[in-house]
């Protein structure tokens, strides 16, 4: 298995989906697992967030491994250019695919573990900002709740 936000592999952090009741199927995903504490706290500070907005959601994973993907592209292009452009890859020693390998992998996890505590972040912000504004008066029998 590997973890849900940075594609390591996964070291027994579970996360269950805890504003759902026990019987909801949603409540658990086999793919809710994590390398670390950190992984596993970022994920579930933003499916916390987005629980609260819209029942059942869930992260766009895809959206965010495109993402990651992409954020891969530059520092690739930076080792291939150090190693020469002109030389094909059936030419590279095999420290050097291992090395192209690793650059791209550590780029891909790290923009997915700085994606998900940014997203965190930001959720968090926008309830703070939320929570500080002064109560909006009561209309009838609809009393909004502030997020
Ligand atoms: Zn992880």
């Amino acid at each position: 298995m590997r973890c849900a936000v940075c594609s390591r592999q996964a070291r027994g952090f579970g996360y269950f989906n805890p504003a759902l009741h026990r019987t909801d199927p949603r409540r658990y995903s086999h793919r809710w697992v994590f390398c670390s504490m950190r992984c596993m706290d970022a994920f579930s500070r933003v499916m916390a967030r987005l629980t609260g907005l819209r029942e059942g959601a869930v992260l766009d994973a895809t959206d965010l491994e495109i993402a990651a993907m992409r954020a891969a592209l530059a520092p690739l292009g930076d080792y291939v250019a150090s190693i020469g452009m002109e030389r094909p890859l059936a030419d590279y020693r095999k420290e050097e695919v291992l090395q192209l390998v690793e650059v791209v992998v550590d780029a891909y996890q790290a923009h997915m573990l700085l994606e998900h505590e940014r997203l965190a972040e930001k959720e968090r912000a926008i309830l703070e900002q939320r929570l500080d504004a002064p109560p909006l008066p009561a209309s009838g029998a609809h009393t909004r709740i502030p997020f």
